[in-house]
């Protein structure tokens, strides 16, 4: 069958993004046939993209969605046609109506969680849940330094670490956005536009430095971070949403007191069927009893997946972006 799905045929900004009829194949061993019905949106599509990631040309985007399984390859024997799932890894290719998956990386849904929430839920989800349990895991009174509290990771982890008992820093680059940051949970919010943002920073910890900090931005808050920490707390960059993070000397992380420095992915703490699960059943466990509640602000149709984008790195969105095919 002929389906559409967003293509790029080389590297570069928004515009590269085609709206194509592709040819979808019967599943292989294996696989589903799935029907996505939302698709999330993620600064890392924006990486594929730009080539920050490679990916083999020419290619789809997107790693996420929720969907209905269609048809099921040889092999497969836990899933039937009708069943809801969600998925939320390589191969990319999620912005599609169609496509063809691996069965042993879904993750079925429950009925009381709409297709929007599924499709936002599982990479952000679960990106939160690895950082603030598996990665430094938040105890509670843990003072927090969460970069871009706004965002999609952001609000997530915004919620889960106030379920958590954390007390949270949260930065964003707007009052708007700071906002938003306060009303979900943080107990302190600082805009990092503010040349003396670290300062305040400092300040809310009651000058002792963060146990831990979040960093998705990178490039512009890396460095400035490493001083918000207190002595042996804990870098955890895991993003690029500013530009990657310039290479440093190790005896940077001593003279600043004996840092841990990590650089995280969702990929590492979810490759085993019993990683994924134990992260994607945290998310929907925390979603279920209301502790964590996914707001997908900004709804595009497939064809305006492009715009998608370019909001999202133009600091436009707060929550989760999704696309309806
Ligand atoms: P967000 O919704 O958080 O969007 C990125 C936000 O970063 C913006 O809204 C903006 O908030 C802030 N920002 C600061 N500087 C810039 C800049 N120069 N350009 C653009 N944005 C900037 O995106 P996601 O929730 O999808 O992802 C957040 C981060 O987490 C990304 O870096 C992503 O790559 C990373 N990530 C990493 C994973 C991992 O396992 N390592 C998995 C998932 C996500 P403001 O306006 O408030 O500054």
């Amino acid at each position: 069958m002929r389906v559409k799905a967003i293509r790029i045929h080389q590297n570069g900004g928004p515009d590269q993004m085609h709206l194509e009829e592709v040819e979808l194949g019967a599943p292989g061993e294996g696989e589903v046939t799935l029907r996505n019905k939302a698709c999330g949106v993620n600064f890392i599509d924006t990486y594929h993209r730009t080539g920050l990631y490679p990916v083999s040309l020419p290619s789809g985007l997107g790693l996420e969605a929720s969907a209905v399984v269609e048809a099921v390859g040889p092999g497969v024997t836990d899933l039937k046609a009708g069943d809801r799932v969600a998925y939320s890894s390589a191969p990319v290719g999620a912005y599609a109506e169609a496509r063809n998956y691996p069965a042993a990386r879904l993750i079925k849904i429950p009925d009381a969680i709409d297709d929007k929430t599924a499709a936002a839920m599982m990479l952000q989800g679960m990106t939160a849940e690895y950082l603030i349990r598996r990665t430094y895991p938040v105890q509670k009174g843990d003072i927090v330094l969460l970069h871009a509290a706004a965002g999609g990771v952001g609000q997530i982890a915004t919620q889960w670490l106030h379920h958590l008992g954390a007390i949270i820093i949260g930065t964003a680059g707007s009052a708007e956005k700071l906002k938003i940051a306060s009303d979900l949970g943080c107990q302190h919010v600082i805009n990092y536009r503010d040349p003396d943002w670290v300062a305040q920073v400092k300040a809310a910890s009651g000058g002792q430095g963060v146990h831990v900090v979040y960093d998705g931005v990178g490039k512009d808050t890396f460095m400035p971070s490493l001083d918000c920490l207190r002595p042996r707390g804990y870098m955890v960059t895991y993003g690029n949403a500013s530009g990657p993070v310039a290479p440093i000397e190790p005896l940077i992380l001593s003279q600043k007191g004996s840092l841990f420095l990590t650089r995280p992915t969702l990929m590492a703490y979810t490759s085993s069927r019993a990683d994924l699960e134990l992260s994607a059943n945290a998310v929907i466990d925390v979603i279920s009893r209301g502790a964590v509640k996914i707001n997908v602000n900004h709804t595009y149709a497939l064809k305006d997946a492009a715009q998608a984008h370019r909001d999202l790195e133009g600091r436009k969105t707060t929550g989760s972006l999704v696309l309806i095919p």
